[in-house]
């Protein structure tokens, strides 16, 4: 298997940067996510770095609900990125780890009064979907007696090869305005007292192997941007928001490297503005890109089955890695202990949830495995702990960030008393 350079192996055991996973695993107890922040530093700038090769004005806005650990953000703001929010609680963390309000975009098809309230309040500029949502956060930036800078979410009609209920671009897809309605959306902004029309924003979809669609919505948005100058509307951004994949399959996937991102986006988007006359920033809003293969799902297992095949349960299962039930999504998994012996027998990894569908990981060949051998599922970063849920009452378990030789919890595991803090004893049963 060809391993991203900061996973290793040495004396049969799979190393994160610097530490030794069966170590990591006995000191902080499993399951475990494992996140080595310099990759996310090297990741973030090697994304970064290839576009501003092209056009300086590149802002990096993380998209926060990839992983929502403060740890994380911090390492992101300390990089210089903005971010992508969808929630309070988003904004929350993306302005606790640092970042400026004039760095975020609060976007989200469906936006709370609280919501756009709190975007009034902070100066956080809003991703418009639709005229209702316009109207309201005029009202509502009206009551405070400012004026908020939006851009409105455009729905491209664009195919994207991944996973349906990724594809955030299709003509069908809840997000954005339609482009045929798009202009008279800009117009009505124009017109209004309080709201402030400054960019434009798209998002085609996640986990994209391909970078020929990233090409055509940028050509999509300069055709916008051409109607919108005529129109009058100042752009001072465009935003073609994430998706950039990784691969996964780490024998077979091709993912596009950042810099053949940068090829097939930027000189079409450079074309563009300079036909017409106009230097906005250019924003970019990753998530999946930047801290998918920075973390490891280590997980222990409990014991070896072979019935019509052979499976090794472990103490991890979609409770806290949804994606492979959810999307069907592939990971490696690395006999972590045993990271050198020949792959001899075909397992399925399943984890301790009462669901036919808790897999892991399905026939898979690894090393002879037994009860206590630690499995390692690569590229956990994104989309990992973030959806992870207390399903089958389960406390989530903790995550720990490592940074050269240093290694530190960035959350505790939860205990049983976590799952019922928050439950309330109700009066006809005291
Ligand atoms: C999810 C999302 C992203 C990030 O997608 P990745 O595939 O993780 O890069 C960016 N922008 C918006 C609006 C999103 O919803």
């Amino acid at each position: 298997m060809i391993l991203p350079s900061h996973l290793t192996v040495r004396d049969g055991h799979l190393r994160i940067g610097e530490h030794d996973t069966v170590d990591l695993a006995e000191r902080f107890g499993t399951p475990l996510y494992v996140t080595d922040e310099m990759r996310i530093r090297g990741n973030f700038q090697r994304l970064s770095g290839a576009l501003t090769a092209h056009y300086p004005k590149i802002r990096v806005l993380y998209a926060a609900k990839a992983n929502g650990n403060l740890a994380i953000f911090k390492t992101l703001a300390s990089q210089g990125a903005g971010a992508d929010v969808f929630s309070a609680g988003e904004v929350a963390l993306a302005l606790a780890a640092g970042m400026l309000p004039s760095s975020l975009l609060f976007n989200g098809s469906s936006k709370t009064p609280a919501d756009l309230a709190l975007a009034v309040e902070k100066g956080i500029r809003v991703s418009v979907d639709s005229p209702d949502e316009l109207r309201q956060l005029d009202r509502a930036a009206g009551a405070a007696g400012t004026t908020v800078e939006i851009a409105f979410r455009v729905n491209p009609a664009i195919e994207v090869p991944t996973h349906p209920k990724i594809a955030t671009g299709l003509a069908t897809s809840k997000f954005g305005i339609p482009a045929g309605q798009i202009l008279d959306a800009y117009r009505e902004a124009l017109a209004l007292e309080h709201v402030k029309p400054v960019g434009i924003h798209c998002h085609i979809g996640s986990q994209i192997l391909d970078v020929e669609p990233f090409a055509h919505e940028v050509e999509v948005l300069i055709d916008v941007a051409r109607d919108l100058l005529d129109i009058g509307v100042n752009l001072s951004f465009i935003d073609i928001g994430g998706g950039l994949g990784i691969p996964y399959h780490r024998e077979t996937d091709r993912a596009p490297t950042p810099e053949e991102y940068a090829e097939a986006v930027m000189p079409v988007f450079l074309r563009g503005i300079k036909e017409l006359g106009i230097e906005p920033e250019l924003w970019v809003e990753p998530g999946r890109w930047l801290i998918g293969d920075s973390t490891v799902l280590l997980t222990r297992v409990n014991s070896v089955k072979t019935a019509h095949k052979t499976f090794a349960n472990v103490d991890a299962g979609f409770n806290l890695l949804v994606r492979p039930t959810m999307y069907d999504s592939y990971h490696e998994v690395v006999a972590a202990n045993r990271a050198d012996a020949p792959a001899v027998r075909e397992y399925s990894v399943t984890g301790p949830i009462c669901e036919t569908g808790d897999i892991l990981a399905k026939d898979r060949m690894l090393p002879e495995l037994e009860a206590g051998d630690l499995i390692a599922v690569l590229d956990a970063g994104a989309y990992g702990f973030a959806m992870s849920s207390q399903y089958n009452s389960r406390p989530r378990c903790a995550e720990v960030l490592l940074a050269g030789e240093k290694a530190a919890l960035m959350r505790r595991a939860e205990t049983i008393d976590d799952l019922t803090a928050p439950m309330v004893t109700v009066p006809w049963q005291e």
